[in-house]
């Protein structure tokens, strides 16, 4: 069955493009113009990705990622202008798990789309059993499930699939460059920024005073590792 991508772009001419080109290459795609139908429509079909443009006429692209996070993982690709670096990093910490910079080409556009719904579909045929911990955090990899001294957390997909290569090694100091290359496969995202936005997040989500972790630690100058704690 043909991956369902839900585009969400208020521009005519760049919406027909996309629409066309995602369809030529075999996935089912639709589109809708604004943020509230974005919303609307991803509660009421299933989709296995969403485009979702940043410049909308009712909520903006933030916005939407915003509300989709409180109630779904829906993997969400974020179309951003080339000129606005701060929006790419404000993306990913709305949970976006990549994004496209404005204008963009059909075939970077289609590449990015294969990379996402690629990773999810190993993210389904790993070793669906499992359980990593490191100190007092616990992930089950086949639930998808995190806990930190037994709360319950929520992640993204980005977030979990960064967790759990951190977790696979706890104490390994992982270069931020190792991170993007192992978990968003390109060179593309090669933006160590990436990294260190969805370190960020996750710190919110485990740390007590994400200002100062004491389990997802920076070594300055090389990267990240997971301590035991
Ligand atoms: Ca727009």
């Amino acid at each position: 069955m043909s991956a369902r991508i839900l585009l969400v772009e208020d521009e005519e001419a760049i919406a027909d493009a996309v629409v066309y080109t995602l369809n030529s290459e075999g996935f089912d795609a639709d589109w809708v113009d604004t943020g509230e139908a974005a919303l609307d429509r991803a509660r009421a079909e299933a989709y296995d990705l969403m485009i979702l443009d940043l410049m909308l006429p009712d909520l903006s692209g933030l916005e939407v990622c915003r509300r989709l996070r409180a109630e779904s993982v829906l993997p969400v690709l974020m179309l951003t202008a080339r000129t606005a670096e701060v929006d790419r990093v404000v993306g990913l910490e709305a949970g976006a798990d990549d994004y496209v910079l404005k204008p963009f080409s059909m075939p970077e556009l289609i590449a990015r789309v294969r990379a996402i719904l690629r990773r999810r579909d190993l993210d389904r045929s790993e070793a669906t059993t499992g359980i990593r911990r490191a100190g007092g955090l616990e992930l089950d990899v086949g639930r998808h499930a995190v806990s930190v001294d037994g709360r319950n957390v929520q992640l993204t997909n980005s977030e979990f699939r960064l967790l759990s290569l951190l977790a696979e090694r706890p104490g390994h100091v992982f270069s931020r460059r190792e991170l993007m290359q192992r978990l968003w496969d390109s060179t593309y995202v090669g933006d160590a920024r990436a990294a260190d936005v969805h370190v960020a997040n996750l710190r919110r989500k485990l740390e007590l005073d994400p200002q100062n972790p004491v389990r997802l630690v920076t070594v300055r100058g090389v990267g990240y590792t997971l301590a035991e704690v």
